[in-house]
């Protein structure tokens, strides 16, 4: 965890946030700034700015939580967005897999987000 990182507070419920999913290594929160709706984030409790300053067992859950969210919703067409730098569009200095949901064109999202 790092002091001053806005999603080590998120993980510590010192910032609100709209959780999807908690495990011991890896956390899932709504967006707050979605590109589309349902866009989620799925993150490592392990603090560190870009995929390689992680340890490998701390990103094995990332994609199968973000395929989880993603079923779990009903969303069947979606991108997965993982930016490392500046110069890669990275905003926040924790490393995030980005699940952005694509409307279906005839019936739109359809997401039904599961109880907590
Ligand atoms: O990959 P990148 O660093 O550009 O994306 C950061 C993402 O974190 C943005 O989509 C932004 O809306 C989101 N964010 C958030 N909650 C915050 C701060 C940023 O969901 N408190």
């Amino acid at each position: 965890m790092a002091a001053s990182c806005i999603f080590c507070k998120i993980i510590k419920g010192e910032i609100p946030s709209m959780k999807i999913f908690e495990s011991e290594k890896t956390f899932a929160f709504l967006d707050i700034n979605p590109l589309s709706y349902g866009h989620a984030l799925v993150i490592p409790k392990h603090h560190g700015t870009k995929l390689t300053d992680i340890p490998d067992d701390s990103l094995t859950e990332l994609l199968p939580v973000a395929k989880k969210i993603a079923q779990a919703a009903g969303v069947t067409d979606f991108n997965i967005l993982q930016n490392n730098g500046r110069i890669a569009h990275q905003v926040v200095d924790h490393v995030h897999v980005h699940m952005i949901p694509k409307p279906n064109e005839t019936e739109g999202l359809g997401i039904h987000w599961p109880q907590q």
